[in-house]
């Protein structure tokens, strides 16, 4: 996408919200409204082809199918290249401000030094383990907390395997009480840049004081929290207040679309204006979108397999085996528990699509605090290299030396190629499995004249790279 926010047509209205008068935002609703159609139903896309009145009439969609053509046909856009119809401009003005949005939260920097590397460390190691294009929707948020334990909606791709819905935690004084001082630890350790949300395997939805727990979130860690919820018409008017609560602040709610009945009952009760800032993901049969392969969806690789093929979905597409996002601290107050988590791709270890890096119960919001202190101090989470601790390759890579290059390496996998300038011979004795930085240094100064610091200037640079395991995970 080629188009500059600075168009004189377009107006910045995902960062400032004021700033989109009402026909404005209702172009845009009504834009987004039928790309969402386009997204969730075969039968529109194929109709749209041969006749496109007939496509939207059918939907009852209130926009000109011939003016946003370039957003429907490819060749079609090649063709027109920037003359389009400021419909069209409009919306492409409100991806790329969501886009940019989604990088500044990417680049939020938590106030504790060691934790802000570590988190930095973990980015740059989905950049390579996801691949770029599943990376950039991954935003790294720092807390989720969940308020309820498990999920009434039971998907059965359900990427992070929630169980079924059997407690809630309710709003009651001495919850509060537990939630404003948790948050607080929070906030207090993580500064300004923390963000997060109030779900995780749970949909937010199944606890009726969610709202409450929110505004806490609100005044104490200064977000409102993003909400996605699999159950948009379980209440509307409770999902309309919520809504209105929750777009005070910049940034998209989600509703999970499951099936094409509920993307129409959504459609009939929201207007193209209220759902401007609500992201509609269309999780059903009908849709291009190619579900994650993690959680549930491991045990259920036919169905899986069956709907890929159905959409015309190539495997070697199909990598984006995570839906978690949190680089970060998972709290489950109902339980009292916290974890130490970072995305990943689904394996044997890590099903769900998540490493779990620690994991304790905490009694207190001041156990909290201790525990994430210890987790987070310079020696467990290490700022630079650590000389004297097992590193290992990431599993995913292999090292190469290109014919010509007498001072690079490679480290590749089937998304990345990453050029490391250092020499050849240390990526060619790079060891199988962990070993020592500081014996690897002294072992190539011995046998190959390597000098040591300059071996320990190229680790430390893999290591901010993220292609080195440092950690070895408590759980598993
Ligand atoms: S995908 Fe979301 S709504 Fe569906 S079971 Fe999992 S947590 Fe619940």
């Amino acid at each position: 996408m080629t188009l500059s926010i600075a168009d004189p047509v377009i107006k910045p209205i995902y960062m400032d919200r004021s700033s989109g008068d009402p026909e404005y935002l209702r172009d845009v609703g009504i834009t987004k409204r039928f790309l969402e159609v386009w997204t969730g139903d075969d039968e529109f896309r194929k109709l749209l082809e041969t006749d496109p009145d007939g496509a939207v009439a059918r939907w009852g969609l209130e926009a000109n199918p011939h003016e946003l053509r370039p957003m429907w046909d490819q060749e079609f856009a090649a063709k027109v290249g920037r003359d389009v119809h400021p419909s069209v401009s409009r919306y492409r003005g409100f991806i790329i401000e969501k886009l940019k949005c989604r990088v500044d939260m990417r680049n939020r920097t938590p106030r504790n030094p060691a934790f802000k590397n570590w988190r930095q460390r973990q980015v740059n190691r989905c950049a390579g383990e996801l691949g770029f294009r599943v990376a950039a929707g991954v935003v790294h948020p720092t807390i989720s907390l969940e308020l309820s334990r498990g999920c009434s909606v039971g998907c059965w791709f359900c990427g992070i395997s929630a169980p079924k819905l059997d407690d809630i935690w309710y709003y009651t004084p001495e919850n509060q009480k537990f939630w404003c001082e948790t948050l607080e630890v929070l906030s207090d350790f993580l500064g300004p840049e923390a963000h997060g949300f109030c779900y995780w395997a749970t949909d937010p939805l199944d606890n009726p004081d969610y709202e409450k727990f929110c505004v806490d979130y609100n005044r104490i860690i200064g977000h409102f929290p993003q909400t996605t919820t699999a159950q948009p018409m379980k209440d509307p008017d409770r999902v309309r207040r919520l809504l209105e609560l929750s777009h005070s602040d910049g940034h998209c709610d989600r509703f999970s679309i499951l099936t094409k009945g509920l993307l129409k009952k959504v459609m009939a009760e929201f207007t193209p204006e209220e759902l401007v800032y609500v992201e509609l993901i269309c999780q059903n049969q009908e849709s291009t979108l190619v579900k994650a392969r993690a959680g549930n969806a491991l045990n259920h690789l036919d169905r899986f397999d069956k709907e890929r093929v159905r959409k015309g979905v190539a495997e070697e597409f199909v990598n984006s085996g995570t839906i978690a996002c949190v680089s970060g601290f998972l709290l489950q107050p109902i339980d009292k528990m916290v974890r130490l988590v970072s995305p990943c791709h689904a394996d044997e270890r890590w099903p769900k699509g998540y490493r779990i890096l620690k994991e304790a119960r905490f009694e207190t919001p001041a156990e909290l605090e201790s525990l994430i202190q210890e987790w987070c101090s310079p020696e467990a989470m290490p700022l630079n290299v650590p000389n004297r601790r097992p590193l290992s390759l990431r599993r995913d890579l292999k090292v190469s030396v290109r014919e010509g290059q007498d001072f690079a390496f490679h480290l590749a996998n089937e998304m990345l190629d990453l050029e490391f300038l250092g020499p050849p011979v240390l990526a060619q004795n790079l060891p199988q499995g962990f070993f020592i930085p500081d014996d690897f240094a002294l072992k190539l100064e011995r046998e190959h004249q390597i000098p040591l610091e300059e071996t320990l200037l190229v680790m430390e640079r893999m290591y901010r790279y993220g292609v080195l395991e440092e950690e070895i995970p408590v759980i598993g």
